[in-house]
């Protein structure tokens, strides 16, 4: 549908749709702009123009429309006790990290806050009606607009006032009745400022007539009323209409401050200390001159960089003015309202990262940091995180909570990208052409150059404006929705038996069976989801081997057939793989809250996966896993298991549980039913949940956390076992242990003796020799050494065969031996594994006719192998151990023989 083509529709009919009792009562006039001929309504006679084209524009500058001062903090407190005293419920704001909501990473209005999904439809859901909520919300789109507008914000609070119009809400004369009545009695502003500008509203298919209040060409705020469904031709009124009213906080402060920028009122005293670190005056003329001009020419250029140039050139600045005053400042803007953001996002536990939302997140860190660089600012950002949290915990308490956290996460993130410098630093100086928008976002996507940087290196002049919203378009927002592939249309929902009584054997109706799978009146078999898998058993005899669920109807996948319509089938669940998974899910829970409280705040579930004898938890945390936090962690975990904490189940609508419980109990995701389980672990553990659990911590024995792995960016998988498969793990690791320790004792004693036995041959060795060499002519035999000596002149042969030497000792003492008697031959044979060796010595005299190497060839030949050397020392052998003897005389006969 075309907005304009509503506009006009309802602006040809303004009684129906816009006039409301204020403008009758206070004598309101309904006129068409002479420049753009939207219509709008005023009492301000004289007025001829709308908001956007009036002289007026942004003259609240440097000249509130009224008496009243009220900074950020301030405002706040005004708007909410005009509501309240107004019958509004005040509420707290939601997180802006948007876990109820599948399509959304972050909070970007109010109304999202009470958007939940119901099935594939949003329905709406509020707390109170009507209501007030300072929605702090996040929006990635504008971010080259931050610092430099004057009013655009990456983070922002929405006011938000919403009501069903029934017996305790109301409809469009009271709510635009109370806006009124805020901007002109609560905030003082002369009732002739006021205008309001006929607009509408369409999405998803509803749409509805808006009116937008301007004071001094600043819009306040935009009250929605949600009242239609169908197209234009063709529409009804909806069953659940809804005020959205949505007004920016930061706009109600800067209007009755009248500083040179919202930044200069919605960051408490944090935005002047830096701009007097900075040696900048904040009540320089210029500022409010310079800055009245932005927002005038804002709604004239399209191109940020042209609405820029020609505030420079209407505010008569020169160059060092730029340079000394105005860049300076717009990068303290920008540092102020990105840390802010930060802070919110932190805190609600989003993580800067290269994927899905996280993404914005490092790059607003980054552009921090450049800018800090570039403008060669020395802030502290601890200091400033501090500073913000002081000044907004008056509105947001629970921030003081996450204080410590958001400075750990910002100073992780912040060595990350001083580590890249150097990289980034090459990189660019390979650039060799001014990058394309595209270069940029590949420049970024793939190397985490941001465009910063490249402004700070001064590669380019300018960040392209298209740049953030490319990049948010890539990003942003949209998560990925899985289909549903399986028809089953007509079927009746299945009864869940392991929601009931859980019985593990029960009769059931066969409702469909179809290809190999069937479908029941009811079952007892869960389905996969939520990270657990399937329960395997049999249906009648056929094997069931997957379990899904399709909307509210359960599938099991058979093998080797199916069961016929009709029939009643018996079924039995596969008990001990049902119980295995179970203490893994419960065992899940367990780890994941241990995990937050030993590493932080920021640590959700990703992703879970439970089977029967292993599962794994995927975290949200910033680094690996050290051991120590491994072992803390299993700790905390098996403190749980021990304690025996009883589990609790218990059903509560979606509404109230939040309220009880916040929204950390979206760990495994959104849950689309109206009706959820809220698992609880005493307070240890409390999450909605669809799966199985055990009764008491107790029945889980065990936790045994086997391996931790990170697997992407600011996610780490931790791998687990539990129950029976974890005693088993840890009793096999220790047997493992005990293995291994036992080898490696062996082998210890068994080096230790060969050194005793070498030690004690060592000192064996001049004695042997001794006695060898002064043997007498003939043979004779000491320690099982057969000695020949002949007549002085000739060789003498000296041999053994014994066990009891091996070869340290046959290498060790033929060495000697020769040494001592030139004219010696010494062969050592010994049995080494499957083979015969031989080593052969042949001294100084000997060599000249008995050569070792020759001695060794002709032995080794007999012992059936190769062997060789040179004249003097030679080795060889052979397999056939029965030649041992042959081999020993072959070379005594050598050598003896004339
Ligand atoms: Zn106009
Ligand atoms: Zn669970």
């Amino acid at each position: 549908m075309d907005k304009k083509e509503i506009v006009s529709k309802f602006s040809a009919d303004p009684e129906r749709y816009y006039n409301v009792k204020l403008f009758e009562n206070q004598g309101f006039e309904r006129k068409s702009c002479l420049t753009c001929k939207r219509f709008y309504w005023t009492i301000d006679e004289n007025r001829t123009n709308c908001p956007d084209h009036s002289d007026d524009t942004y003259s609240f500058i440097g000249n509130p429309p009224t008496t009243k001062r009220f900074d950020y903090t301030q405002a706040w407190k005004e708007v909410e006790s005009f509501f309240v005293k107004n019958g509004h419920t005040s509420v707290s704001r939601y997180p802006v990290v948007c876990r109820w909501r599948d399509d959304l990473y972050f909070t970007i209005a109010s109304i999202v806050d009470f958007q939940r999904v119901m099935g594939s439809k949003v329905v709406f859901e509020f707390p109170a009606n009507p209501l007030v909520v300072p929605q702090t919300c996040l929006r990635f789109k504008d971010l080259e607009n931050v610092g430099v507008t004057g009013r655009h914000f990456s983070s922002f609070c929405m006011i938000g006032q919403h009501s069903i119009p029934n017996s305790q809400g109301y409809w469009k004369d009271e709510c635009i009745d109370l806006d009124y009545r805020l901007v002109t009695e609560q905030f003082g502003v002369d009732k002739k400022e006021v205008v309001f500008v006929e607009d509408v509203w369409e999405g998803g298919g509803s749409f509805g007539s808006s009116l937008e209040f301007f004071v001094k060409g600043l819009e306040l705020g935009n009250a929605v009323f949600t009242e239609f469904q169908g197209d234009l031709s063709n529409y009804k009124t909806l069953d659940q209409q809804i005020i959205d009213m949505g007004a920016g906080l930061e706009r109600f402060a800067w209007l009755t401050m009248g500083t040179p920028t919202a930044y200069d009122c919605c960051f408490g005293p944090i935005t002047n200390n830096l701009l007097q670190q900075a040696g900048i005056d904040k009540n320089d003329e210029l500022l409010v001159t310079y800055f009245t001009k932005i927002a005038k020419h804002l709604e004239q250029f399209s191109d940020l960089s042209e609405v820029r140039k020609n505030a420079i050139r209407s505010a008569g600045l020169s160059d060092e003015q730029i340079n000394k005053i105005i860049i300076p400042v717009e990068g303290i803007y920008l540092i102020v309202d990105h840390i802010r953001t930060l802070i919110f996002a932190i805190s609600d536990g989003a993580l800067p990262s290269n994927v899905g939302g996280g993404y914005n997140l490092r790059m607003m860190l980054r552009r921090i940091i450049s800018t800090m660089d570039r403008l060669s600012l020395k802030l502290d950002l601890n200091e400033i995180v501090d500073a913000q949290v002081d000044y907004l915990k008056n509105t947001y308490p629970e921030l003081e909570k996450t204080r410590e956290d958001i400075k750990t996460i910002i100073g992780i993130e912040s060595g990350r990208y001083e580590n890249s410098k150097l990289r980034m630093e090459k990189i660019v100086s390979k650039l060799n052409q001014k990058p394309t928008v595209d270069d940029l976002i590949r420049l970024y996507e793939s190397d985490g150059v941001t465009p910063d940087y490249l402004k700070e290196m001064n590669v380019i002049s300018d960040i392209p404006s298209t740049f953030y919203s490319k990049l948010s378009e890539l990003h942003q927002s949209k998560k990925q929705k899985e289909q549903d592939q399986v028809s089953l249309e007509g079927l009746p929902e299945t009864e869940l038996l392991y929601y009931e009584d859980d019985p593990k054997e029960f009769d059931a109706k066969v409702i469909k069976s179809f290809d190999k799978y069937v479908v029941l009146d009811k079952t007892s078999f869960y389905a996969r989801g939520g990270g657990q898998e399937p329960d395997h058993g049999t249906i009648e005899k056929f094997e069931v081997v997957d379990v899904s669920k399709h909307g509210n109807i359960i599938v099991h996948e058979l093998k080797n057939g199916i069961p016929k319509e009709g029939n009643t089938v018996s079924c039995v669940v596969n008990s001990k793989r049902r119980d295995g998974i179970t203490k893994n899910h419960t065992s899940t829970h367990i780890l994941n809250s241990s995990s937050r409280n030993v590493l932080g705040s920021w640590v959700w579930q990703h992703s879970a996966f439970k089977e029967e004898d292993h599962a794994r938890l995927d975290i949200t945390h910033h680094s690996a896993l050290t051991n120590d936090e491994i072992t803390k962690i299993e700790k905390l975990a098996n403190f749980a298991v021990e304690k025996n904490m009883p589990v609790t189940i218990e059903s509560f609508d979606r509404g109230t549980a939040e309220q009880k419980y916040g929204f950390k109990i979206y760990q495994g995701g959104i849950v689309p039913v109206k009706s959820i389980r809220i698992v609880s672990i005493e307070d240890f553990d409390i999450e909605a949940c669809g799966g199985t659990h055990v009764k008491k911590t107790g029945e889980i024995e065990l936790i045994k956390i086997t391996r931790t792995k990170r697997i992407q960016d600011g996610v780490v998988r931790i791998e687990f076992v539990s129950g029976g498969t974890a005693i088993d793990y840890v009793k096999q690791h220790d047997d493992d242990l005990i293995k291994k320790s036992v080898e490696l004792k062996d082998k210890t004693e068994l080096k230790e003796k060969r050194q005793e036995q070498k030690q004690e041959l060592r000192e064996k060795f001049p004695i042997l020799v001794e006695s060898i060499t002064e043997s007498k002519i003939g043979t004779s035999i000491v320690d099982e050494i057969i000695v020949d000596i002949t007549e002085s002149g000739k060789p003498n042969f000296c041999c053994t065969m014994s066990d009891q030497y091996g070869e340290f000792f046959h290498i060790s003492f033929g060495e000697k031996l020769i040494e001592k008697d030139p004219w010696m031959v010494y062969c050592g044979v010994f049995e080494d594994g499957d083979k015969i060796r031989a080593i052969i010595y042949s001294g100084d005299q000997a060599a000249k006719d008995k050569k070792a190497g020759y001695i060794a060839k002709i032995v080794s030949e007999v012992l059936g192998g190769a062997g060789g050397g040179n004249q003097r020392f030679a080795q060889g052998g052979g397999k056939d151990k029965s030649k041992k003897n042959d081999a020993i005389e072959k070379a005594k006969a050598m050598v003896l023989e004339v």
